[in-house]
């Protein structure tokens, strides 16, 4: 049992100042796998003292001090691995295989990234008599969501330890415990006092606490739209800088000269992994309407590669994070049905054998019209709304024809098209065919995904602020 109980304030375990606590639940058993303590008001003025008065000396550390401790945890990160996979496997109900190649990686790339883009960036730039200088926007508030628990944690500690800002993170209540291994490890490896604050508690206290304090400068959020808006609003008493990270509907445009089997297998790993819990998952397939047929065909025919089942198995589709969000994927499928759009493989109900734990069918649904609410809100979970174009041009029109712009996808052949799809989606991540991961590039939202982009420099950037001197002496 993890009854992890204790808040990590100034660099010390303290004991929480309610008495308040809550149960974590592994997704895959639906047993309780420990407890939390949800923390309190007064839990966060520490947190957020202890944050201000560490500003005045971390905000003035050298490059070669901070690169010195981002590779530290990188390192401390790679010992920790095994205990990483494990919790994670265990809270979110990630299979093994993509705790450790997706989730383990992704935090262990962002501190690596953090570092050599921090070795690289410039603090200061000359312009004639004039200097801009870039420096630590002050005391940062971190809110984070459950379904990349080191992903969303690592990106944001790593910009802001970078930029010498020091930060009180919020880990979402239901995934708590990878939050509270990264902070060991920020421990072990010796981050200064009061740099790093972790306040475990609901979004409702702690998070509401921190989009509204007046001594935090800046507030980061990774989460939902609706829940995006309150933290604007809130921060808007304060006039802080709101950074957000929210959701997203993502088209996946097939070309008419695709590899039927490699878009098939590239668009049926958008709603696996993870279990389809994936702000910038591909969720919408806009192929042409010439191919159809072909394409149904090759998505069932792929859908077996990616078997569902235990986490601890050898299994691609875990269960999804807690019995809300199985039933909210549920609703979601029925409304598809209702709405008229041809179900070809899953439904609604629990896969054959998998009556323990929050599994749920991966879903694939076909003649949709991009009206219907399965094509036009997040579902979060394993479902594919196909949707069909006779015009490359009606394609970018379907694809930008939803509220949000995190991610696009275009696959196929010919070059001149595959620009003019890249170039027309309003999102901020496109990838092209199956371009490879990297680490350096934004990553942020167009429209009703987000303000703000994260990882590497740019994410650096967000934990900035910019002074211009005018006859600074040289
Ligand atoms: P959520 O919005 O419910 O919760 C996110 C965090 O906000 C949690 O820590 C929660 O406790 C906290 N919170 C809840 N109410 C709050 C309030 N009133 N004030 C401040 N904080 C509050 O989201 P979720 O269900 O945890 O995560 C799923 C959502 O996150 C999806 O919409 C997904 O697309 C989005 N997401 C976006 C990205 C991205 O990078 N754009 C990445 C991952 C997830």
């Amino acid at each position: 049992m993890r009854n992890q109980l204790k808040h990590y304030i100034n660099g010390e375990w303290v004991e929480s100042t309610g008495s308040e606590t809550h149960e974590v639940i592994n997704p895959a058993t639906e047993e309780v796998i420990g407890k939390i303590s949800l923390g309190t008001k007064e839990d966060l003025d520490k947190a957020v003292k202890a944050a201000r008065a560490a500003f005045p000396s971390f905000s003035q550390t050298s490059r070669e001090e901070r690169v010195k401790m981002l590779e530290d945890i990188a390192e401390e990160y790679a010992n920790r691995k095994e205990e990483i996979i494990d919790v994670i496997t265990q809270e979110l109900g990630s299979p093994r295989s993509i705790s450790e190649k997706v989730h383990y990686n992704m935090g262990y790339q962002h501190f690596s990234e953090a570092a050599k883009a921090l070795k690289e960036y410039s603090f200061s730039e000359d312009r004639g008599d004039h200097t801009i200088f870039k420096e630590s926007i002050g005391v940062s508030g971190l809110i984070t969501p459950w379904n990349f628990p080191t992903n969303q944690s690592s990106t944001k500690i790593a910009s802001a330890f970078a930029a010498g800002s020091p930060v009180v993170l919020k880990p979402a209540e239901i995934t708590p415990f990878a939050a509270i291994i990264l902070t060991e490890i920020f421990d072990k490896v010796g981050v200064p006092k009061g740099v790093f604050n972790l306040v475990n508690g609901t979004g409702e206290v702690i998070g509401d606490g921190i989009s509204s304090h007046p001594d935090i400068d800046f507030v980061s959020f990774t989460g939902s739209a609706g829940v995006g808006e309150k933290v604007m609003k809130n921060a808007a008493e304060t006039i802080k800088t709101v950074a957000l990270e929210l959701g997203g509907k993502s088209p996946f445009v097939m070309l008419e000269d695709a590899d039927i089997t490699e878009a098939a297998k590239a668009a049926v790993s958008h709603i696996a992994t993870n279990s389809g819990q994936v702000c910038s998952a591909g969720t919408r397939m806009i192929i042409p309407a010439s191919r159809k047929e072909e394409f149904e065909e090759a998505v069932k025919n792929v859908l077996p590669e990616f078997p569902v089942g235990d986490p601890n198995g050898n299994n691609y589709v875990g269960p999804l994070v807690s019995e809300k969000q199985w039933n909210t994927v549920q609703s979601y499928i029925q409304k598809g049905i209702d709405e008229g759009a041809n179900l070809i493989a899953g439904g609604t109900g629990k896969p054959e054998g998998l009556e323990k734990g929050y599994y749920t069918k991966p879903t694939i649904f076909t003649d949709v019209k991009n009206d219907m609410v399965i094509a036009q809100e997040e579902i979060f979970g394993p479902v594919m709304s196909i949707i069909t174009y006779e015009t490359i041009d009606e394609a970018i029109e379907i694809a930008n024809d939803v509220v949000y712009g995190l991610a696009g996808y275009v696959f196929g052949e010919d070059k001149e098209t595959l620009r003019k799809v890249a170039t027309s989606i309003r999102a901020g991540r496109i990838k092209v065919n199956n371009a490879d991961m990297d680490f350096s590039a934004p990553f942020g939202g167009y429209k009703q995904s987000g303000i703000g982009r994260e990882w590497g420099d740019f994410g650096i950037e967000e934990y900035l602020e910019t002074k211009a001197v005018l006859g600074f002496p040289s």
